[in-house]
C-alpha cells in the first residue's frame, strides 16, 4: 500500500500515442498516457493493453453506477462463475475493496433468503399433498406442515438478514486472512491483502444458488474452485500454491475439529468409572 510511487515516467513519452507519459503500468512496465490508462488506482496503475488479458473492461459491479445495481450484480455473478480466469485477471479500478466485500455479502444473503423460500414452499406443498391424499388421521400433519411452511416463507427475509451478512463477512475475512497468510509465508503473495479479500468476496458468487434442492450443496466446491483461480491470477503464482492457500487451512481446520472430538471422546472414556465387579 505504501510502496513509493513510480515517477520514472516523468520526461518519458507514451509508446502508443507519442504524447507525454503520465504513468508506468504496474504489470508490463510500459509508459502510458491518459488515453491508455485502464486502472487509475494510485500506485497500481494498469494500461489498457494489459487489461485486455482480463475482461477488457472494469468488472460490472465496479460500474454499477452506470450499469444499474441489479444488472451489475447479476453480470458480476455470471462472469465470476463463468470466466473466472479473465474475471480475476481484470485489474480493479477502485481504491477500496469494500464494494467487492458488499457483493460477496449480498450473494450469500440473497442465496440464503431464496433457500428459506424454497424450503418453505416445499414444506407447504408437502403439507398440502398430505392433506389432499391422506385420510382424516393425517389431516393434522398436513395442517402443521402448512402452517410451518407459511411461517418459513413469511420469516425468510428476516431469517436471511439475521444469519446472512454476519456469516458472509466473517467467512470472507477469515478465508482471505488464512489464504493470504499461507501465500505470504510461502513468499508467493505478489498482490495485496485487499486483492486476496476481493478474490474471497467475489468467489462467493455460487452461494447465490444454494437454494437449488440437492445441487445447492455442491456450490461450496465451486466457491473454493473460484478462490483457487482468483488467488492464482491475483498473486500470479502457480495453481499448486493457490490451491494450498485456498484448501490447506480448511483441511487443517477440519482435522483440528475431528481431532478435538476424538480427544473429547477419549477423555470421556478415560474418566468413566471402572465397571463394577460382577
Ligand atoms: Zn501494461
Ligand atoms: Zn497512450
Amino acid at each position: 500500500m505504501n510502496a513509493p510511487l513510480d515517477t520514472s515516467h516523468e520526461g518519458a513519452s507514451c509508446g502508443a500515442h507519442g504524447v507525454a507519459a503520465t504513468f508506468v503500468c504496474t504489470r508490463c512496465g510500459d509508459f502510458g498516457c491518459a488515453a491508455c490508462l485502464f486502472s487509475a488506482v494510485r500506485g497500481r496503475e494498469v494500461c489498457a493493453t494489459c487489461a485486455q488479458k482480463g475482461l477488457g473492461e472494469p468488472i460490472p459491479w465496479e460500474r454499477r453506477a452506470e450499469v444499474g445495481n441489479v444488472r451489475a450484480f447479476w453480470q458480476t455473478v455470471k462472469l465470476a462463475m463463468g470466466s473466472p480466469s479473465r474475471f480475476f485477471r481484470t485489474p480493479t479500478t477502485q481504491d477500496s475493496v469494500i464494494g467487492a466485500v458488499v457483493h460477496g455479502v449480498l450473494t450469500v444473503t440473497i442465496g440464503l433468503f431464496l433457500s428459506y423460500v424454497v424450503a418453505g414452499a416445499l414444506v407447504l406443498l408437502s403439507g398440502g399433498a398430505i392433506a389432499a391424499i391422506g385420510d382424516d388421521t393425517l389431516a393434522p400433519v398436513g395442517a402443521v406442515l402448512g402452517v410451518y411452511g407459511c411461517a418459513m416463507l413469511g420469516l425468510s427475509p428476516l431469517l436471511a438478514l439475521m444469519a446472512g451478512p454476519a456469516n458472509a463477512l466473517f467467512g470472507q475475512v477469515i478465508a482471505a486472512a488464512c489464504a493470504h497468510g499461507v501465500l505470504a509465508i510461502a513468499k508467493k503473495s505478489r498482490g495485496s491483502f485487499e486483492d486476496t479479500l476481493r478474490v474471497c468476496s467475489y468467489s462467493n458468487a455460487p452461494y447465490l444458488f444454494t437454494f437449488i434442492p440437492l445441487l445447492g450443496s455442491f456450490t461450496w466446491f465451486w466457491v473454493v474452485g473460484l478462490e483457487v483461480i482468483g488467488l492464482r491470477e491475483v498473486h500470479r503464482c502457480g495453481t499448486d500454491w493457490a490451491a494450498a492457500a485456498a484448501i490447506g487451512y480448511r483441511v487443517v481446520f477440519f482435522l483440528t475439529i475431528v481431532g478435538g472430538y476424538a480427544l473429547l471422546v477419549l477423555g470421556m472414556v478415560a474418566t468413566l468409572p471402572p465397571a463394577p465387579a460382577p
